[in-house]
């Protein structure tokens, strides 16, 4: 947690709300998604006016990639990968019950880790209205070169739509210089946004005025206040508003935010690169021996600031460690064990002692004390 978050959100509780009350709407509360949108903007390498802040991101990946597919018409297909997060599949595949024709075509990974490029390329086509796919993989951390992809879906007059949940905050992107069209992302994982902290969402400027709003609300008028019934979008990306901002959960964010521009993506990306060469490094060492695979990219360029190890004891593994080691790994089916690397606040020291640790648990079978049904949130 930011330690600024916490005096904001004091701030928020014990002026703006109750002493300002309602009046606080006119203070800076209306703007929250404009002006943090912005924000994200610097730090994905978007124009200001090409980013706002709202809702989660499985909503925003909705709202886009129907607006797109509507757009596209006559076009059928969505093109996504096997390695996408399932949230996201599901949206796409509700999208294909709501557009006529339109068909989800999954491309799969051969070895589970490297997403499937060449298959991709080779898919997209004069009938593909959206390729869809996550810039980094949830599970492996592999990482999609953004304008490859999109250079080639130009061509054919497809359109991308990147998730960057797992990349913002940890992995550079130029959103405008590399052509994306359309992006969203989650503020809760490398930005520190907080717990359920709202999503963002990203349209390249040529597209906005051609795309509408599928979910359109009174904060995507052009006159919210002006409560006519006819609705009329406003100009720009705030026409993808829907309802009213999440105000508590958007201050707690901002002090996320600051940090990230503070430091710079590239020095971020940097040490996460070697921490993540550490980790590699200490996998070989202090794992490989002990019957742990390595999940992620062997390459550094194609890795993001994740790092999965595999064990067939990886659940009560991950269990062990939460619980008794204080070290925070994720558990990702079937096997993964997920050591995020964030730069800002991760120690090449706490990479050294999360790996003695594993092999603590392992040696000493400190696992076997867990149970093998997972619990809610793993
Ligand atoms: C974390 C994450 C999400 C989160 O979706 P919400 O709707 O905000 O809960 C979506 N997509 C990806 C790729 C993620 O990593």
């Amino acid at each position: 947690m930011p330690i600024s978050a916490q005096a904001a959100v004091e701030r928020l509780l014990t002026v703006a709300w109750s002493d300002r009350l309602i009046r606080g709407w006119n203070d800076g509360w209306i703007e929250l998604p404009i002006r943090l949108g912005e924000k994200i903007a610097r730090i994905t390498g978007a124009n200001p006016d090409e980013v706002i802040v709202a809702d989660s991101t499985s909503v925003n990946l909705y709202k886009l990639a129907v607006a797109a597919c509507i757009a596209q018409q006559p076009r059928t297909r969505i093109i996504t990968d096997d390695l996408n997060f399932p949230s996201d599949v599901y949206v796409l595949q509700s999208i294909t019950g709501l557009v006529p024709e339109m068909e989800l075509v999954v491309a799969a990974s051969t070895d589970g880790i490297s997403g499937p490029t060449d298959e991709i390329v080779q898919l997209i086509d004069e009938q593909t209205a959206l390729v869809s796919l996550s810039h980094t993989a949830f599970k492996s951390g592999f990482t999609y070169d953004i304008a490859a992809i999109t250079e080639r879906a130009r061509r054919h007059g497809a359109l991308t739509l990147w998730d960057l949940s797992h990349s913002v905050g940890s992995v550079p992107t130029d959103l405008t210089d590399s052509g994306a069209d359309l992006a969203v992302g989650c503020t809760y994982k490398y930005l520190n946004g907080g717990p359920g902290a709202p999503a963002f969402l990203f349209i390249r400027r040529g597209l906005q005025e051609r795309l509408a709003n599928p979910v359109a609300g009174w904060m995507g008028h052009g006159k919210p206040f002006g409560f006519s019934l006819e609705y009329a979008p406003a100009t720009g990306i705030k026409r993808f508003l829907t309802g009213t901002p999440a105000v508590t959960s958007l201050v707690a964010m901002e002090a996320g935010l600051d940090l990230i521009l503070d430091a710079g993506m590239m020095r971020i990306r940097k040490k996460s690169e070697e921490q993540t060469l550490l980790l590699h490094r200490l996998w070989k060492d202090r794992l490989e021996a002990r019957g742990f695979s390595f999940n992620s990219p062997a390459d550094p360029a194609r890795r993001g600031s994740h790092v999965s190890v595999g064990h067939e004891e990886g659940l009560r593994i991950d269990q062990a460690l939460i619980d008794r080691m204080n070290v925070l790994p994720d558990f990702r089916a079937p096997n993964s064990i997920r050591l995020g690397v964030a730069p800002l606040y991760t120690r090449y020291v706490d990479l050294f002692d999360a790996i003695e640790r594993m092999v603590e648990v392992v040696d000493e079978r400190l696992y076997e004390d867990y149970p093998t049904e997972p619990p809610a949130v793993t």
